[in-house]
């Protein structure tokens, strides 16, 4: 029996999950949707990403300088594929980037779906919509899932709901969003303050557990990844210098947290 914060920490501690890095080319580049764009990578190397698990991400090191990081959307292990889906939020280098050849390193566990919760709840915008979906198409018709998805109208068809499940599409995500009863598993991804302020909110009390509970800041408003992922690598030598446990999901989320 295993929570989310359980899982992700086993994943990152254990000594036989060592990082895989490749050279990758594009293969194809196909628009999905009208924001998202679908870069497939092929490369004879990711035989070393034999186990993936939902919502994986991966770094592409786009310039020799400066890296993005993007959601394995689709996996294709006997054509040594890789998929993923480029928001285009108008500006930044993954959206203009070109490029044919790219490194890339992985892998970063986001997901793992306890069976010990009642029920799941997603707050995401569009950075995550990739995740979503992969999420979504690792659950079963049965699971009780809400989801609230900050995501244009032109984009949802992207992702496969199951209609049992509630399923709300707003134009940005709530500060107060809906809790279910009973044990929930959330996971939150988005925008880096919005994601923090609903940290708060879903922890406040015990609404959810800590260990039921997964939140990414997947973007800054104002900020370039570069700049932002700049300040949490100094986090992160400082506090593995203090000697804190740097497979402990908790303290990784204290790099763009606290
Ligand atoms: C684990 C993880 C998984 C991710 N998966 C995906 C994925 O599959 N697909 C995807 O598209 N993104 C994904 N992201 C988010 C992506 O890495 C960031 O959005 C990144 O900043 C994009 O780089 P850029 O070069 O486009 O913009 P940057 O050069 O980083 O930023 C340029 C400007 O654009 C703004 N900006 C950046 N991202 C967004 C956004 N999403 N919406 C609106 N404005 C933005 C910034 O505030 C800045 O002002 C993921 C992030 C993480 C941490």
């Amino acid at each position: 029996m295993t929570s989310i914060r359980q899982a992700l920490h086993l994943l990152l501690a254990d000594p036989e999950e060592k990082p895989f890095h490749a050279q990758a080319n594009v293969v194809k580049r196909e628009k999905v949707s009208a924001n998202f764009t679908r870069i497939t990578l092929r490369s004879t190397e990711f035989g070393q990403y034999s186990a993936p698990w939902p919502a994986d991400a991966v770094k592409l090191e786009l310039t020799p300088d400066e890296h993005r990081v993007y959601t394995v959307r689709h996996f294709d292990g006997s054509a040594g594929a890789i998929a993923i889906d480029v928001f285009d939020h108008g500006v930044g280098l993954g959206t203009t980037w070109a490029g044919n050849g790219v490194g890339i390193t992985g892998r970063r566990p986001e997901f793992f779906r306890s069976a010990e919760v009642d029920s799941f709840l997603f707050l995401a915008d569009s950075s995550a919509l990739p995740a979503i979906a992969a999420i979504f198409d690792s659950l079963e018709d049965s699971d009780q899932v809400t989801a609230v998805l900050a995501v244009a109208p032109e984009d949802r068809s992207l992702v496969a709901i199951r209609p049992s499940w509630d399923v709300r599409w707003v134009d940005e995500l709530p500060s107060r969003p809906p809790i279910p009863a009973g044990r929930v598993q959330a996971w939150v991804a988005g925008e880096a303050s919005s994601t923090k302020k609903l940290r708060g909110v879903l922890l406040r009390d015990g609404a959810i557990r800590l260990d039921d509970f997964k939140v990414g800041a997947y973007w800054w408003e104002g900020r370039t990844w570069t700049d932002s992922f700049s300040a949490s690598v100094e986090k992160f030598h400082r506090l593995a210098a203090e000697g804190k446990d740097m497979t402990d999901p908790t303290v990784l989320e204290s790099l763009t947290m606290d």
